[in-house]
C-alpha cells in the first residue's frame, strides 16, 4: 500500500459503490457524493455476467448475489421460426440476471461496510483542480480538498468530457412477478421481427425482502416511438405486444398502467483516456454501449476494481496502469456492441436478413459458440491486464 489518498467518488451507483468499497477498504479515505437523498436503482434488471461476479466475489458479496440473482444459462433469440441467436454460458460459470434493486442493495451494503463516508442529496457541478489538489463544486459550495475525485456518475455526467452519440433505438423496461408459463426461468429470451421489433423476457431472480422470483421484461422502440411514448395508449401497446409474442400475455397481465414500464435511451462512445487531470472516470461516465451485450454494468465493476488496483501504485503510475489494464477488453467490447446492436436495433432490413439467414447458422460451427460464450462471459480478453490481485471466485483471471 503506498499513501492513503484522500479520494471523493461522484455517484453511488454500481461503479461508484464498487470503487468506494474497494478503495476504502484499501484504507484510502473515501467521501461518496450522490445526488438523490435516497440513493436508488433505476431500471428493472441486468445480468451481471462471470467477470462481472468475480468483482462482486472480490468484494465478497458474490454469494449473496447468487441468492438472490437467477442463474442464466442460455440467451435465445427467434425470428419467426428461425434461432436468430443462441448462446449457452458455461455449466460451471452462468450469467447471473438480477433485479437492480438487489444489486444495489448488496453493493451498499458493501460500501457501509468499508467505511466510507457517504453524503446523499448533494448535486455535482463541477471540479476546482489546483495542481496538488481538487475540489468537487456542489450547491453549498466547494467540497475537499481531495487528492482525487473518481467520476462515477454515469451517462449524464457532469464531469465526463465524453461526447456520446445517440442510438436510433432505445426500450422501455418493466418488472413483474415470474407468471404461469411454460418459458423458462433460466434463459433469456427474445423474439425479433427484423431489428425493429423486439421483445424480451429475463429472469431476474427476487428483490432482498421478497422471495417471489420476477421477471424483467423490455419491449424495443425507435427514438421517435419513444418521442410519442407519453401519448401512446396502454391497452393498445400490450395488444401490440401480445399479438407479437403471445407468451408474453402472462407477463403483461400485471403491467396496468403504463407508469410500470421505464423508457431508456441508449448512446454509444468512449473516452481515449479515462483519466482526465485528478480526475478518474468509470463506468457509463467512461464509456457507454447499448445493453444489447449485456455488458455496461460489468464494465462498471471491472472499472471499479482496476483503478482500485492501479492505486496501490504510486498516484503518478496509477493513470496509465489502469488505462493499459482496461483499454484491450474495453475496446473490443465498444467494437462489438457497436456491429452487434443494429443486427437487432435498427430499421434496416438488410442486417436482420444476414443476421438469420448467415451469421446465425454460422454461429452455430465449432469454435463459434465457444467464441459467442466467451464474448457474453466478458472473457474473451483479460478483463484488467497486468494488474495483480488474488482471485477468490471463479471470475477474471490476473494476468
Ligand atoms: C435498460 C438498460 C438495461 C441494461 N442492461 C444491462 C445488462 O443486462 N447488463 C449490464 O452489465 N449492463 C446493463 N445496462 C447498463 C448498466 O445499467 C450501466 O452500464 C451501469 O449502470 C453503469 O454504472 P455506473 O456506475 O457507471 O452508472 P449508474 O449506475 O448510472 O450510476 C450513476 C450514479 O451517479 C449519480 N449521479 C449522476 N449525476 C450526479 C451528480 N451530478 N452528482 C451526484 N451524483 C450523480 C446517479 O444518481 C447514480 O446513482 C443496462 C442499461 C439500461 C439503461
Amino acid at each position: 500500500m503506498t499513501n492513503p489518498l484522500r479520494i471523493a467518488i461522484v455517484g453511488a451507483g454500481i461503479g461508484g459503490l464498487a470503487a468506494a468499497a474497494l478503495l476504502a477498504r484499501d484504507g484510502h479515505s473515501v467521501t461518496l457524493v450522490e445526488r438523490f437523498d435516497t440513493p436508488r436503482p433505476l431500471g428493472s434488471g441486468l445480468i451481471v455476467q462471470p467477470v462481472g461476479l468475480g468483482v462482486l466475489d472480490q468484494l465478497g458479496i458474490g454469494d449473496e448475489a447468487r441468492r438472490l440473482g437467477a442463474p442464466l444459462t442460455r440467451m435465445l433469440g427467434h425470428s419467426g421460426r428461425r434461432v436468430a441467436l443462441d448462446v449457452h454460458y458455461r455449466a460451471h460459470q452462468p450469467g447471473l440476471a438480477m433485479h437492480r434493486a438487489a444489486l444495489f442493495h448488496i453493493l451498499w451494503r458493501a460500501m457501509l461496510a468499508s467505511g466510507s463516508t457517504v453524503l446523499t442529496g448533494q448535486t455535482v457541478r463541477a471540479a476546482r483542480a489546483s495542481a496538488s489538489e481538487t475540489c468537487l463544486v456542489i450547491d453549498q459550495g466547494d467540497l475537499g480538498p481531495f487528492d482525487l475525485i473518481v467520476d462515477a456518475s454515469g451517462a449524464g455526467s457532469t464531469l465526463s468530457p465524453l461526447k456520446s452519440r445517440p442510438l436510433n433505438y432505445g426500450a422501455v423496461w418493466a418488472h413483474v412477478a415470474w407468471p404461469a408459463t411454460d418459458l423458462p426461468k433460466d434463459e433469456l429470451r427474445q423474439r425479433y421481427r427484423a431489428a425493429s421489433r423486439m421483445a424480451g423476457v429475463l429472469p431476474i431472480g427476487c428483490l432482498p425482502n421478497d422471495p417471489t422470483p420476477r421477471a424483467a421484461v423490455f419491449w424495443s422502440l425507435s427514438q421517435g416511438e419513444l418521442d410519442a411514448w407519453p401519448q401512446r395508449d396502454h391497452n393498445d401497446w400490450c395488444t401490440e405486444v401480445s399479438d407479437f409474442w403471445p407468451e408474453m400475455n402472462s407477463f403483461l397481465a400485471p403491467l396496468t398502467d403504463k407508469s410500470q414500464l421505464i423508457p431508456a435511451r441508449y448512446s454509444h462512445g468512449a473516452l481515449r483516456h479515462p483519466w482526465t487531470g485528478r480526475i478518474a472516470h468509470i463506468g457509463d461516465a467512461a464509456h457507454r454501449a447499448s445493453p444489447q451485450l449485456g455488458q455496461g454494468a460489468n464494465m462498471a465493476l471491472l472499472d471499479a476494481l482496476s483503478l482500485a488496483l492501479a492505486l496501490r501504485l504510486p498516484l503518478d503510475q496509477a493513470p496509465a496502469a489502469h488505462h493499459r489494464a482496461r483499454h484491450g477488453h474495453l475496446s473490443l467490447y465498444q467494437t462489438l456492441s457497436a456491429a452487434l446492436t443494429p443486427q437487432y436495433q435498427s430499421s434496416s432490413r438488410f442486417l436482420p436478413f444476414l443476421r438469420d439467414h448467415i451469421l446465425a447458422p454460422l454461429s452455430r460451427i465449432p469454435p463459434l459458440p465457444r467464441m459467442l460464450t466467451k464474448i457474453v462471459s466478458g472473457d474473451i480478453l483479460p478483463p484488467i491486464r497486468g494488474l495483480k490481485w488474488e482471485s477468490v471466485g471463479p471470475g477474471p483471471h490476473a494476468d
